[in-house]
This record gives structure tokens, sequence and C-alpha cells, in this order.
């Protein structure tokens, strides 16, 4: 099969979607595999690295696009990348189309079949390709949400641990997922104060049981809610209603109860955000301020560490990337119940239901 690897073109954005050493498992099993010059720069693999595993390198966009069978990347495609897509194609990405309605009608007038990362599942109803970025996302909020709460960012000029003498800071997370728990356990390993609200029993008894009452988990619930607003110094929102846009949580009337200077980490901003003033900024200005509250709400966080994610990320994606490469996506999808719910959009309709419903489209 004719594999394409584009130059992500995201702002900020240095993944890139193979690494040279994916690339040697796929050309190994008889496919070709042609990588944009430069592609994985950003995440320190040069072009030399794709050729000595058998790769070829285009520096031509068009071409690239035009040849392929089956084109991988990492974020959603831009409005240049919906327009270079044509029917016959197989696209295999991040797409979190619940939140983009231009995005999905342009994929349904593309022709192609698009395989979303994020609703792909596994046998324990978790979402295998969107763990290792919100592990990445999750431990990184709360690197973003200290520097948030320094006095220069507009923050309160607190110190996430205190010092001996000063109490550490509140630190709040919604919804106890993967990026949930990684922000609480970096919070928890600075020293801060750090309680976990979850809709899922089962899920605040996993947090109870593994870090054995050292944080405090809480039903999410509007009074829960009420009270963390009023008493944390920072907030990380992390729910996720899969395939669905994010519920806001935090209202903007709400913020007039917390305390000035205190900081939003919105990690669920790529599914529309969990606080009604959240909107999404970009690593180049990741925060501004309303109601004197910080709000951090950078959509492609895990991108700022470009090489622990593409390796975190490919380890993850190309057990399906080969299945893809050596069935056809008819095949790999048919044959594996958990690749099937990755499939969005296949030739001009929505096959995923929640991205239906979002839109009022038939799936
Ligand atoms: P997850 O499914 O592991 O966890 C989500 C949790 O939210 C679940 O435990 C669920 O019970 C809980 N939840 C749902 N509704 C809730 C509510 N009303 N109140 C409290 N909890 C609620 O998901 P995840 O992998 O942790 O991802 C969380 C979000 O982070 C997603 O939107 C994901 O797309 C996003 N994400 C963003 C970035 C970024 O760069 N900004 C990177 C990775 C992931």
């Amino acid at each position: 099969m004719k594999i394409a690897v584009p130059k992500e073109i995201k702002n900020h954005e240095y993944r890139v979607a193979l690494t040279p050493t994916g690339a040697r498992e796929l050309v190994a099993r008889g496919h070709r595999v042609t990588v944009e010059a430069g592609a994985g720069e950003g995440a320190g693999f040069p072009d030399a690295d794709y050729r000595a595993a058998g790769a070829e390198l285009e520096a031509e966009v068009a071409t690239l696009w035009r040849e392929a069978e089956l084109i991988l990347k990492v974020k959603e495609p831009q409005p240049e990348e919906v327009a270079r897509l044509s029917a016959g194609q197989t696209l295999f990405t991040y797409l979190h189309l619940a939140a983009e309605e231009a995005l999905t009608r342009g994929l349904m007038e593309s022709g192609a079949t698009c395989i979303a990362y994020e609703t792909i599942t596994d046998r324990q109803g978790g979402l295998p390709l969107l763990a290792p970025m919100s592990t990445v996302a999750g431990r990184m909020a709360i690197q973003a949400g200290a520097h948030s709460l320094e006095k220069a960012q507009g923050g309160a000029g607190i110190l996430l641990p205190g010092v001996p003498g000063v109490a550490p800071a509140r630190v709040a997370v919604i919804g106890g997922g993967v990026v949930g728990e990684n922000a609480a356990r970096m919070a928890l390993g600075l020293g801060a104060e750090v309680t976990v609200l979850d809709k899922s029993i089962p899920r605040l008894e996993t947090l109870d049981d593994r870090y054995q009452g050292r944080m405090k988990t809480v039903f999410s619930t509007a009074d829960a809610l009420d009270e963390v607003v009023r008493e944390s110094d920072l907030i990380v929102g992390a729910v996720l209603v899969p395939g669905a846009a994010a519920p806001k949580l935090i209202t903007r009337a709400m913020l007039a109860e917390m305390k000035p200077g205190s900081v939003l980490v919105d990690v669920a901003i790529d599914q529309g955000g969990c606080f009604e003033t959240s909107k999404p900024t970009t690593h180049a200005e990741p925060t501004y301020v309303v109601d004197e509250v910080v709000h951090y709400c950078v959509a492609n966080m895990p991108g700022a560490v470009a090489r622990t994610s593409t390796q975190a990320l490919t380890n993850a994606t190309l057990p399906f990337v080969i299945a893809l490469a050596d069935k056809g996506w008819k095949r790999a999808l048919a044959d594996d119940p958990h690749f099937l719910p990755g499939l969005n959009v296949h030739q001009g309709r929505v096959t995923y239901a929640a991205v239906a419903e979002a839109f009022g489209l038939e799936s």
C-alpha cells in the first residue's frame, strides 16, 4: 500500500505521525512509505533516518497527497489539507469532529474514508489512541498551571507546594480519567492539595485505592463544583463524553466566585472545552484573562513536547496502521470490533453516532 506522512501544518505542531522505526516496520511488510521532507524534524527525526529506514522523501506536498492510498497524520486536517483529500483515500489521524462542523462537512464532501484515533476502543472500555496523549497532556497541565499561577502570567503569585509555614495551593481536577489522573499525580508530586471530581464512582474508587487517600475524591455535582470554584487556586478541566462536545461545567457567572489570579487549565478544549469562557489558544499565546481568572486552553498541548509525544503516539498507532496497510480499511475494521468505532466519515456520510447527532446529520 502507498502510505503518505505529511508534515503537520497546525500552529506549533511538531509531532509526526510515523517514526523511522515505524516506517521500517511498514517497509519490511512490503509497503511503500513516503514522508514529506522535513516532516520529522520538529520531533528530532531527520530525513536521513527515514531514508535509512527504507522510506522515500517527497518535497512536493501536492504530489505526496495525490499519490497516497493511506494518509497518516497527527492533528485534524487543516482546510488546505481537506481540499487535497479525495474519494478512495483513507485518512488516519485525530479528528475530534464533534466540535468541528465545518471540518466534518469538508470531510464528507471529500468522499474519503476518515478514521479517528480518538474513538478507537480497547477491551477495558478505554481509548488506547487517546491515552498516550492524555497522559502527556495531563502531566503538562500542572506544569502549565503552575507557570500560569506566577504573577508575571497574571496569576495570584502562588507556588504550588507552598513552603514550610505556608500552605500549599489547592488544585481541583474535574474528570478523573487518564488526563485527570496524570494531572492529579503531578500535582501531588509537587506537594499541592489535590481534589479529583468525577461522575463515575468506579473511577473514584480506583483513584482512592491507588493513591491511598492522598488525594480527595469527590462525586461531581453542581454543589461540589460550586465548592471547588470558591476554594481552588488551580482547576484542571479533564472531562470527556466520548465523541461528544464537552459539557460546560464552570459558567461565566461562576468565575465571580473564584479567587482573583486563580487559574483554569481546560485540557478538554479539543472537545469544545468544559468552561464557558474557554476558547482555544496556541503555544505562542497560551493564556488570556477573563474576570481576573487566567485561562490556559491550548488545544494541542502534547505538541510542545513533540519528541516524547511522537514516540508515545506511534507506539500506540503502529499496530492499527499495520492492520490498515496489510488488510485494507474494510477488512481491518471488520476484523476488529475495537478498531471499527474509529470510522467517523465514509463516502460522504458521518458514521459515528455522537458526531452525527451533534450536527443533526443522519449516521
Ligand atoms: P477519559 O475518558 O479517560 O476521562 C474522562 C473522565 O471524565 C471520565 O472518568 C468520566 O467519568 C469523567 N466525566 C465525564 N463527565 C463528567 C462530569 N460531568 N463531571 C466530572 N467528570 C466527568 O478521557 P481523557 O483521556 O482523560 O481525556 C479528557 C479530555 O482531554 C478529552 O476531552 C480529551 O480529548 C482531552 N485531551 C486534550 C489534549 C490537549 O492537548 N488539549 C490532549 C489529550 C487529551
